[in-house]
């Protein structure tokens, strides 16, 4: 396994459960920053075999959600509808969780050459030690090598995270996040407490150089002071450059391009890609045919999904004043929506309203 994020540990984790003998390379020491508004939904947690609690620095119950044209809305709700926590302190605790479960988790082994040679893959580190593996399988971020090596190219997108210190009108609302849907064209800008900073940001779904104008505007609108940290780091969205793997190589999460085009969500996928390609290993073994059944558990659930949310995300932002002006006298449809995106999924809001219709409806529109 080539990278302990979220994706990496928790399939390393599932898999060393299972009695499989699981090598974990990470470039970096934990604890380690990663770039990320650190937003865990409740259907990504859901897919946790384990407590992650201890992690959890906020409970989201209150979104200030600031539309185009219109004033902004405060939706409610009487449970968390998404969790807040710190990603070098979740990513930590999911390393420690494949390392109790029996991976061997390396830190500080960057891995620079993939070479597939028959029967097995050579992966070779920077610091020049090689490891010889019946599968490799490449979570190693928006960056990755691994993908490099099966032809996916780097992610045109782009996301600013910030750490602030609160400004005092900020104090008192641990369980309150802001969605600015007006602080950049075709994305949006958030702000999610912690415990001792608050998480700001911005994330463009069109290929944007300026980013860092439309964060600066975003800080400044809300009364934000300036960063103490500031990163950005790519979007590696699902679509058409998503790639899954071939031959003894699998990609997950991040590395196969598998970030939501409507939201930016990314722990989901790759806590659900890790889960699929646990489940494709264990039942075709580890080796070429648990590739492509791993292709087809992925194409058949997340790609599906994303497939709808990609259409859907081209007419949310491109008629957003339009859509604005209809949910700013209907805040219950935005609360229904949004737990639609957060608990059940594409999948779900599809069951709901009719997956035909729907996807009749979309492609009719943009065909
Ligand atoms: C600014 C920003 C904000 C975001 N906010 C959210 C959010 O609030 N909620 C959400 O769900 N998603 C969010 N995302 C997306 C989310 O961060 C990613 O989708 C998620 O981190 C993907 O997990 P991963 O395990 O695939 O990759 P990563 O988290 O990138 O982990 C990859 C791991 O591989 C290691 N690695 C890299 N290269 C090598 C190598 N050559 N050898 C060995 N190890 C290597 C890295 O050090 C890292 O530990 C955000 C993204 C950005 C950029």
């Amino acid at each position: 396994m080539v990278g302990a994020g979220p994706a990496g540990a928790l399939c390393a984790c599932s898999l060393a459960r299972a009695g499989l003998s699981v090598l974990l390379l990470e470039k970096t020491h934990f604890p380690r920053e990663k770039p990320c508004g650190g937003g865990l939904t409740p259907k990504a947690a859901a897919l946790l075999p384990f407590s992650f609690q201890s992690v959890v620095e906020g409970e989201v119950k209150r979104a200030i959600l600031c539309l185009p044209g219109v004033e902004a809305l405060e939706i409610n709700w009487d449970r968390p509808v998404c969790f807040l926590v710190r990603r070098e302190i979740l990513d930590t605790h999911l390393a420690e969780q494949a390392r109790q479960a029996g991976a061997f988790l390396r830190e500080g082994e960057e891995v620079v050459r993939i070479e597939e040679t028959g029967e097995a893959v050579t992966v070779t580190t920077a610091g020049g030690a090689s490891y010889r593996a019946q599968l490799v399988i490449g979570a190693d971020g928006a960056l990755s090598r691994v993908a490099r090596l099966v032809g996916r190219p780097y992610p045109r997108h782009f996301a600013l995270a910030a750490a602030l210190i609160p400004p005092p009108a900020w104090a008192e609302k641990r369980d309150t996040i802001l969605i600015d849907l007006e602080a950049l064209p075709y994305g949006y800008g958030w702000v999610f407490p912690k415990i001792d900073h608050l998480n700001a940001g911005v994330g463009s779904f069109a290929a944007t150089r300026e980013l860092r104008f439309y964060w600066e505007n975003f800080l400044r609108r809300n009364g934000l002071a300036r960063p103490f940290r500031l990163r950005a780091h790519p979007l590696a969205l699902a679509g058409k450059e998503t790639e899954l793997g071939r031959g003894r190589v699998m990609l997950l999460g991040d590395a196969a391009g598998l970030v939501d085009p409507l939201t930016g969500e990314g722990l989901y996928a790759a806590f659900r890609s890790a889960e699929l390609a646990a489940r494709a290993i264990l039942e075709k073994g580890v080796g070429e045919r648990a590739v492509s059944r791993y292709r087809e558990l992925v194409k058949a659930s997340l790609l599906r999904e994303y497939h709808f949310a990609y259409r859907l995300a081209r007419l949310f932002y491109r008629f957003l004043p339009l859509i604005a002006r209809y949910f700013s006298s209907r805040p219950e449809k935005i609360r229904y929506f949004w737990e639609f995106l957060f608990f059940g999924g594409y999948a779900e809001l599809f069951r709901r309203v009719g997956a035909r219709y729907w996807e009749k409806l979309l492609c009719g529109y943009l065909n």
